[in-house]
């Protein structure tokens, strides 16, 4: 068997036109949804996202502000910008990259991002709506853009047994909150498993929706997938290739060629999960300028 590919790159250009549309929209309606990004310090895979982050908002006619400060900047002055963009009318949604520096506490400066701006949906207000299943919650973008896939796949998730690997507070936790919320893209069994779980290829083969996000090259082998799951490789992992020209190539959780032979479907890496995660964060853009406009 050879599995279905599902495209993140074509699923993420369609809802970057959708966006483009709501925002052409509300701008006629006298509100430009803006985005605010504020990044501390120069990790290099930061300063890549960021960029993204920024272009991909200006592609969709929103208004966008990145806001790069010295990797020694305090605390304090951190705060002190994000009460700024708090107050700023014309940003409706605002970020700051993690990781951010050690000396910078940052659950303090998320717990200082006004709820209804927290378009990353970290804000503990935004986690605990997301786990009651109130609909203005706002869904951290990367299980949001799992979400999405699954819908617009068409791939049925009520009764399904999903399992998630990984249990992070920026995918693997919301990921099986939005799993387990009743209607569409949820309604499903969820199991949550971590580096601590019992049987973890047992568990595994239990999948009928197996979601990766471990951060640990190729680590699910095909032994581990029942044959015809749908198979969701959030990871991003570098492993060193002297063929490459950049001395690395990128790779998944997920051992891609074998499971893709037992599979039913899959998220390649790069080209799935990856392209949907800055459409989904536009789309919550869009969100909070509608509720505060
Ligand atoms: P974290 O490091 O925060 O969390 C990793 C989780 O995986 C932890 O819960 C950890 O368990 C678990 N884990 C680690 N090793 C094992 C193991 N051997 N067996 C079972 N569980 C294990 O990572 P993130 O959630 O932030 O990211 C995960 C991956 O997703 C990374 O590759 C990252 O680059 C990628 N990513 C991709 C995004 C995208 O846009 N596509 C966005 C965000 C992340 P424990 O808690 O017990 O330590």
């Amino acid at each position: 068997m050879s599995a279905r590919v599902l495209d993140g790159g074509v699923l993420a250009d369609a809802i970057r036109a959708e966006v483009a549309d709501e925002a052409k929209a509300l701008l006629a309606r006298g509100v430009q949804p803006g985005l605010a990004v504020v990044i501390v310090g120069e990790d290099p895979a930061s300063q890549v996202y960021v960029r993204s982050k920024g272009k991909a908002c200006m592609e969709a006619g929103m208004h966008s502000e990145t806001i790069r400060l010295p990797a020694e900047t305090s605390e304090a002055e951190l705060l002190a910008v994000v009460d700024r963009l708090n107050a700023d009318p014309k940003i409706h949604g605002m970020l700051v990259q993690l990781p951010l520096p050690t000396h910078i506490d940052a659950d303090r400066v998320l717990l200082r991002i006004d709820p209804r701006k927290d378009v990353d949906g970290f804000h503990p207000v935004n986690v605990g709506r997301l786990v009651i299943g109130d609909p203005a919650a706002f869904k951290p973008a990367t299980p949001y853009g799992v979400q999405e896939m699954l819908i617009r796949n068409r791939i049925e998730t009520k009764g399904a047994n999903a399992v998630v690997v990984g249990r992070s507070n920026i995918v693997g936790k919301p990921m099986a909150n939005l799993l387990i919320q009743p209607g569409k893209g949820g309604d499903a069994t969820v199991t949550v498993c971590h580096s601590k779980s019992r049987d973890l290829p047992g568990i595994c083969r239990s999948a009928d929706i197996l979601v990766v996000a471990i951060g640990r090259p190729e680590f699910v082998t095909a032994d581990m997938v029942r044959p015809g799951a749908v198979v969701i490789d959030v990871g991003i992992n570098r492993v060193p290739d002297a063929t490459n020209a950049k001395g690395y190539r990128i790779v998944g959780d997920v051992a891609y060629e074998p499971v893709a032979q037992v599979a039913g479907a899959i998220t390649p890496v790069p080209g799935g999960v990856g392209r949907m995660t800055i459409a989904m964060l536009l789309k919550n853009t869009i969100q909070a300028a509608r509720l505060q406009s």
